[in-house]
């Protein structure tokens, strides 16, 4: 039985007319690979590295780090593999930095705008990826916090010549898009960026201005308002223009209707903690994409988040 339940879970999440969403899992090491893939995992759509520095009380060096990846490289295969660079800062703060007090961590030198003010995080985070990658897999890295188009040019700039100085192969490089700028400006960002990952946690909380750690408003912080499904929208539409993917490893992607919502709006891959998996591959093979679009439509539509929910009702 346990077979069967595992050759069901591995079967693609196809829709009832053909078409196949990349199913992936959110994980921060190698020793969660095997359970994400047991899950159905096609792979994993964002590698948080931050815990790589959390755990350790100090900033692991280029060696340990290349070991990290190479591990987690090897725990799949040729699936695909995003690894998300450093994304301190706002709720994830590492004591042994001694970064500057902020008054609103949030709102300040997180993700990319760190990355980009500390080579010395930045590029051995690099030089380790690169030469991980080089040695197999199907890897790409991905950069958190993106704002403005200044930021990704810098940090591509900063990727190929650590690729160019250890003659290593080109990977893709995708962009999050959790500011509301980036969705809003996708278009402009597309050319530059091969993929997106939307991350719906923090594009949530920066469109709908709360705080995501804020238990007194946590039942508003909806990514099912239909300002933040417009703003996804537009990514999309963004992205399409420019012939761009467009993922999602936000928390909305592992709720089944949330997940149906994004392939109806144009997302191909969705990325998630891997015991959400199953349950998000069933929704999808159940609908037709055709449903799916019409469902998403009529979200978009809608003026409040109760109303996005009353559309879960239906059989899409
Ligand atoms: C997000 O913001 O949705 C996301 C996936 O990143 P994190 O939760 O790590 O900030
Ligand atoms: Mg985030």
């Amino acid at each position: 039985r346990r077979i069967a339940q595992e050759a069901e879970r591995n079967r693609p999440a196809t829709t009832t007319d053909g078409h196949t969403i990349a199913v992936a899992a959110n994980i921060n090491r190698a020793d969660q690979a095997p359970f994400a893939l047991s899950q159905g995992g096609d792979g994993v759509g964002l590698m948080r590295t931050e815990f790589l520095f959390l755990e350790r009380g100090e900033t692991p060096d280029e060696d340990e780090q290349f070991a990290t990846y190479r591990a987690m490289i090897e725990a799949l295969g040729d699936r695909p593999l995003i690894v998300r660079a450093l994304d301190i800062g706002g709720d994830k703060q590492v004591p042994h930095l001694d970064l500057p007090h902020e008054e609103n961590p949030f709102l300040g030198v997180r993700g990319a705008r760190l990355l980009l003010r500390r080579p010395d995080l930045l590029d051995p985070q690099l030089r380790a990826l690169y030469r991980a990658a080089a040695l197999g897999g199907d890897v790409s890295i991905m950069f958190p916090m993106i704002t403005s188009l200044h930021e990704l040019v810098a940090l591509r700039e900063r990727c190929e010549a650590i690729r160019a100085e250890l003659s290593a192969p080109r990977l893709p490089i995708g962009i999050m898009i959790e500011v509301p700028a980036a969705a809003v400006q996708a278009r402009a960002l597309a050319p530059h960026a091969d993929f997106f990952s939307v991350g719906t946690n923090d594009l949530t909380q920066y469109a709908l201005a709360i705080d995501r750690q804020n238990p007194e408003l946590a039942s508003e912080a909806d990514s099912l308002h239909p300002a933040v499904l417009r703003l996804i929208a537009m990514t999309v539409e963004g992205a399409q223009a420019h012939g761009r993917w467009v993922g999602v490893c936000g928390g909305l992607a592992g709720d089944p209707f949330g997940a149906a919502l994004l392939v109806g709006l144009g997302v191909s891959e969705l990325s998630m903690t891997p015991r959400d998996i199953p349950a998000v591959k069933a929704r999808l093979r159940g609908a037709s994409m055709t449903e799916l679009q019409a469902l998403a439509q009529k979200a978009l539509a809608a003026a409040t988040s109760a109303d996005v929910r009353a559309l879960n009702e239906g059989d899409a």
